[in-house]
């Protein structure tokens, strides 16, 4: 009955975890037992996008689209039903049957450029192994402490000098192109292909799945320029996607329910292999919305730690870095500004925390880690103070350097912005009194400056449920309220099967309706359970985008009569048919009225059915017709 091809997508589909796939490209947030995010699909300032995991379905009360993971990825990536079906079976792992790779050529050039990037892996990673102990690059690395174990987990390697020793091993067995395109080679200024990388350690990057897509590659000689060298993007490679060691880090970024985001290559290195194994680094490019988003998949709560260097580029990368995350979670609520003791919950409260890290030193995570050791950077990361705290701290650290009064306005022209963030009233006003102390300035006329500026920052939220209501008619809707039935209870059938008898005097008027009904009571035999039902639903119309965001929606009904009893649930067949009986007889007693409004310029034709229209009008009335 189920060919083997649905068998394969029904297996995929047990496989998939709809938040996984969906908060690659959303932000969410749990609320009972939904997730909330940004809509991808239409433009929004507050959260109106549903994804409820148990259902495995999303739902957009904002623009109405809805469906399961396979519809989201078709709709968001443009793919049609089998595009996304391959990307799925690559994914999870699970071979389709009659799997032919027709548009294929893009794929096995991917394919071929992540196998020449693995063997250069092993290629570097030999010749270090291998040099004496004298190398420069050897002595480099162990001055860091990184011993053979953390090069061979990092699969460190050396590139040398020589001009095309990678190039010579390689092509024999790919193409120039591939190699090419890998970044692994360049043409020379004499027409000939180079080794891209030469003279330098190379730091493999890996993609979240552990593939080897780019390299990051560190000078040896003092004054060799630029001091990192790193891929350019390429098909495998997009720099603003990837973070390094992500791959190393993500069960802990989950168990921990946290992420320290370094600057560099080798703090990571370091902090992982110190027992701070949940830090990642972005690769030689400034943190992204992307990378940011990325990472609200592993740390559900959001709770990140900016650990840049202490200089001053580094101050700025952390100012930036919480611009930007506080982007990423707008309208996933307030960001968490103070520390206080509340009541444990499910749900989350925050749409983020972030906090910094900042030894004081003035040192980057690595050479603090080497120099007071893993423990030491431990209790800064217990300790760190939420961004709020740290930039005022930062500021208010200037007032020394602050004489005349003129100095002194432009440093609290520099303090309101952030003054301005803090939601909680009371909060406010403490934080008024702390920095009106510390610069020694009217604690009223800074309120009032806080204030001001505050009312030029407002807008109004708007609601989320605003455009929840379609203008579906009422005899719709209590169509899709008896249909929706089908779902109730997710576990067995037993009301769903016997739902069809009950509606059977139902005449359902869209066409959609009609197909859909007809499908479920097609499926309703060869199923066991809700979920398969909804399952094969999916599979069943799944190249029609409009049918499943109609199946959605009778889910999302069903959700509404969950937890009445069975009695109840036939109350509510009943009124629903009842509504759609008076609907019925309505449209009719209007149809009927207009025949004869009509005819009535005729007035001997107007006598003549007038006595049987008001006799069919009264029948109606009273309900003896139907
Ligand atoms: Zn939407």
């Amino acid at each position: 009955m189920v060919s083997a091809y649905e068998e394969a997508v029904l297996q995929i589909k047990n496989q998939i975890d709809i938040i996984d796939i969906i908060s690659e490209e959303v932000v969410l947030k749990k609320k009972g037992k939904t997730y909330w995010g940004l809509c991808p699909f239409h433009g929004e300032k507050t959260p109106s996008f549903s994804v409820t995991p148990e259902r495995g379905i999303f739902k957009c009360f904002g623009c109405g689209v809805g469906g399961d993971a396979i519809t989201f990825l078709m709709k968001l990536h443009n793919w049609d039903y089998v595009q996304t079906i391959k990307y799925l079976s690559e994914r999870y792992n699970i071979p389709l049957p009659e799997f032919k790779s027709d548009g294929g050529k893009q794929k096995e050039e991917r394919a071929l450029m992540l196998e020449a990037c693995k063997k250069a892996v092993q290629f570097y990673q030999d010749v270090l192994l291998t040099s004496p102990q004298d190398n420069i690059a050897v002595k480099y690395l162990a001055a860091r402490d990184i011993t053979p174990a953390v090069i061979s987990r990092y699969s460190l390697g050396l590139a040398l000098k020589e001009p095309n020793e990678l190039y010579k091993r390689l092509k024999r067995e790919y193409d120039d192109s591939i190699l090419v395109d890998a970044g692994l080679i360049i043409k020379s200024s004499q027409g000939n292909y180079i080794d891209r990388f030469r003279n330098r350690i190379i730091i493999p990057i890996q993609s979240e799945n552990g593939d080897y897509i780019a390299f990051g590659a560190r000078a040896i000689e003092d004054g060799q320029n630029p001091k990192y060298l790193n891929s350019s993007d390429s098909k495998i490679y997009n720099k603003s996607r990837i973070l390094y060691g992500l791959y190393t880090a993500k069960e802990s970024i989950k168990q921990e329910d946290s992420v320290v985001i370094m600057e560099g290559y080798f703090d990571v290195i370091s902090a992982q292999s110190h027992g701070i194994s949940n830090a990642v680094a972005s690769c030689g490019t400034s943190l992204t919305l992307e990378h940011v988003k990325m990472l609200s998949k592993y740390t559900r709560s959001r709770k990140i730690y900016l650990s840049f260097d202490t200089d001053k580029a580094g101050q700025n990368a952390t100012k930036r870095g919480g611009e930007l995350i506080k982007t990423a979670f707008q309208g996933l609520g307030n960001i968490k500004q103070f520390d206080e003791s509340h009541v444990a919950s499910n749900d989350d409260k925050y749409s983020c925390e972030i906090r910094v890290v900042a030894p004081p030193e003035g040192k980057d995570p690595d050479e603090y880690i080497r120099s007071s050791g893993a423990d030491a950077f431990k209790a800064y990361v217990a300790n760190a103070p939420l961004l709020l705290d740290f930039q005022l701290n930062e500021l208010l650290k200037k007032k020394s350097e602050v004489n005349t009064p003129q100095e002194k306005s432009d440093l609290v022209k520099e303090i309101i912005p952030i003054l301005n963030e803090v939601q909680n009233p009371i909060i406010q006003s403490e934080y008024v009194k702390i920095v009106s102390s510390a610069l020694n300035v009217d604690e009223s006329a800074l309120a009032a400056q806080v204030q001001t500026s505050m009312a030029e920052d407002f807008n109004v939220p708007s609601e989320i449920y605003s455009n929840v209501t379609k203008s579906s008619s009422i005899v719709e809707i209590a169509q899709k309220n008896l249909l929706s039935l089908h779902f109730i209870n997710r576990g067995d059938l037993n009301f769903a099967s016997g739902l069809s008898e009950k509606i059977k005097s139902v005449n359902f008027t869209n066409k959609t309706l009609i197909i859909v009904k007809d499908t479920i009571d097609k499926l309703i035999n060869t199923v066991n359970n809700v979920s398969e039902l909804t399952d094969m639903l999916y599979v069943e119309f799944a190249d029609d985008i409009s049918v499943q965001g109609l199946i959605t929606d009778l889910i999302c009904i069903s959700d509404s009569f969950s937890g009445l009893n069975e009695d109840e649930l036939n109350i509510v067949v009943q009124e629903n048919i009842l509504k759609i009986d008076a609907c019925e007889r309505e449209e009719e007693r209007k149809q009927l009225k207009q025949i004869y409004e009509d005819v009535n310029d005729d007035e001997t034709e107007a006598l003549k059915i007038q006595m049987q229209l008001r006799d069919k009008l009264n029948k109606l009335r009273t309900g003896e017709v139907k």
